[in-house]
């Protein structure tokens, strides 16, 4: 028995209690949807007088659910407002409070397109725009509505649907075909069907805002060809529509992206190096030894005696095996292993680096058609990006000579195997027209 205070339930119960009980519980678009289908199954069973007024009490009635609605929640959210478009009001959907490229939301007149701008999320709404698109263009929503929904909603979001730099990794467009994300195929259809509803104003604010700014060296460098793509999925949009204004406005993005694709390529020519390598994990006696020799920039062979078994853990605890030859000399007890620092794995960055080149270089020979010769004028093919000189002068300065390549200059063993390989011995002159000399 408690007094009475006590039987007063705490704010938090109260909350509690809201929210567990059904009629009150938050309401969503999902929630709505199924009343609507519920609606219209009773309502195909009725006699077609009683059909009609029976939906003049249920329009209003799904009006006013709506309005409690106070979010998007994920993308079966914006499947249920597709859903609703045709049978709500349009004061439901548009809300009172929509001015021109400007929805204002207020917290007691929560309204479809209103609670869309609220809190924007960017995943929600690239697939909402497109989504709204396809609707109409198959005829289950008039075209108008898209049409209104572009014009009044897109400019004021357009902020929150920027494609971020980390939308270009392997591990959001998985497959063989390294294909843009869905999130970037998404901003990309918004943009088109921009376009096609006439809206040249939206699209170019859309160009001006929504693309990535791919700033970040390690995308490019590693997923140039999902960027790559996704310019040339752009330069095919710009095509198929022709439109002047959304052209120009594509035109620096599309410059400066190819830019910035071979500028991360001559950027990660691999540079040679001293001798100093990897060392090994384990931290007993004699590897620290091997670690020690490992870490030195000076040493290019390591002597070893001790007996066998300690001779083979610290083989086998040498990082990166197949780049050090190794031997046992037995010319006396115990036998020493002798360890001997190769280039190899420099060889082989510089191979990978050739393949990166001659992909990179297909793929740009690949996209030049006229219309992009004309979208960005004279001195946008491979060969022209990569021997700029503004370029050129802007990486070296980036990368001067360090004191521990002019070091593996001197020490190299393997300069005739790379001569072999058709590439310039790069430890002779680090720039970039050696770079170039190579692929001559
Ligand atoms: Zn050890």
């Amino acid at each position: 028995m408690g007094t009475p205070a006590q039987d007063k339930p705490t704010e938090d119960e109260t909350l509690t209690s809201y929210s567990l009980s059904p009629q009150l519980a938050k309401t969503t678009f999902k929630r709505v949807d199924r009343l609507r289908k519920a609606l219209e199954i009773i309502e195909s069973a009725l006699p077609a007088t009683e059909a009609a007024s029976f939906e003049e009490y249920t329009k209003p009635c799904l009006d006013t659910m709506i309005s409690t609605v106070q979010s998007v929640q994920d993308e079966n959210d914006i499947e249920a407002i597709l859903n609703l478009i045709p049978v709500i009001s349009p004061q439901c959907y548009y809300g009172k409070y929509v001015t021109l490229g400007l929805v204002i939301p207020f917290a007691n007149s929560f309204r479809v397109l209103g609670t869309l701008a609220y809190r924007p999320q960017r995943a929600h709404l690239a697939p909402f725009f497109h989504k709204l698109y396809q609707s109409a263009s198959v005829g289950i929503i008039p075209r108008s509505i898209a049409k209104e929904t572009y014009e009044r909603l897109l400019p004021g979001l357009s902020t929150a649907m920027k494609i971020p730099d980390a939308e270009f990794t392997p591990e959001i467009a998985p497959g063989p075909v390294l294909a843009v994300s869905d999130y970037s195929l998404n901003v990309l259809s918004v943009l088109e069907h921009s376009l096609q509803l006439g809206l040249e104003h939206v699209s170019v604010h859309l160009i001006k805002t929504v693309l990535p700014d791919l700033t970040t060296r390690r995308y490019l460098e590693k997923h140039w060809k999902q960027i790559l793509d996704f310019v040339k999925r752009l330069v095919a949009i710009l095509q198929r529509e022709r439109n002047e204004a959304a052209t120009i406005a594509s035109r620096t993005f599309i410059s400066v992206t190819l830019r910035k694709i071979v500028r991360a390529l001559t950027q990660s020519f691999p540079r040679p190096r001293n001798w100093v390598r990897k060392t090994g994990n384990c931290s007993c006696g004699p590897c620290k030894a091997l670690n020690q020799f490992l870490a030195d920039g000076f040493k290019e062979i390591g002597r070893f005696s001790y007996a066998e078994r300690t001779r083979r853990h610290r083989e086998s605890h040498l990082p990166e095996h197949r780049d050090f030859n190794v031997s046992t000399e037995r010319l006396s007890t115990p036998y020493t292993l002798v360890i001997q620092k190769t280039h190899r794995g420099y060889e082989r960055e510089q191979t990978e680096w050739n393949t990166h080149f001659s992909q990179i270089q297909a793929r740009f020979n690949n996209m030049q058609t006229p219309f992009l010769k004309e979208l960005l004028g004279e001195g946008h093919s491979f060969d022209e990006l990569y021997n700029d000189p503004e370029r050129v002068a802007s990486t070296q300065t980036l990368q001067p000579v360090s004191r521990s390549a002019q070091n593996a200059r001197v020490t190299d063993p393997g300069v005739g195997a790379k001569r072999k390989l058709g590439i310039i011995d790069l430890t002779d002159d680090l720039n970039e027209p050696a770079a170039k000399e190579s692929r001559r």
